[in-house]
């Protein structure tokens, strides 16, 4: 996988996460990749679904469906943002090898433990999901500490 494509799926994990926002939503945004195509897109809707566990990892890896084992063994899941406790166990759960990353600058929580599962990870500094997380931490912050289960 070209870093190329790495920038090309996350550019729709980016408009998924731009999508949410614009729903009144928190902005993260998931894309899971089987060899090149694309098997799903999600985006946080706890706010949307009165959700408490569908975030963009989850939420993309739901709207993918019941997948095969080897499915998920040869998949790379884009995010937007460095996926928390949850969202990590479900890949290492799934044993999805590789998960590219947009910005680990606002919040980062389970990195070192996924690497400890052999999950190879691509951190691509992307400003504009910063921007989108730094705007929803500004204008609207209970909605970022429930996310992360904290108490605004
Ligand atoms: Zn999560």
């Amino acid at each position: 996988m070209s870093s190329d494509d790495d920038a090309r799926f996350m550019e729709l994990a980016l408009q998924q996460a731009q999508i949410g926002w614009d729903e009144g939503g928190i902005p993260i945004g998931a894309v899971l990749v089987h060899r090149g195509e694309v098997l799903a897109v999600g985006r946080n809707r706890r706010v949307q679904l009165g959700s408490a566990i569908r975030h963009g990892e989850t939420d993309c890896l739901e709207n993918a469906g019941r997948l095969p084992a080897s499915v998920y063994r040869s998949s790379v899941l884009y995010t937007t943002l460095s996926p928390c406790y949850m969202c990590a166990g479900t890949a290492v759960l799934y044993e999805i090898p590789r998960i590219v990353i947009g910005e680990n600058s606002t919040f980062s929580t389970s990195e070192d433990w996924l690497r400890s599962h052999g999950i190879e990870l691509t951190v691509l500094d992307d400003q504009r999901c910063v921007e989108l997380m730094q705007r929803m931490i500004t204008e609207r912050p209970e909605l970022w500490a429930e996310d992360i289960g904290e108490e605004a």
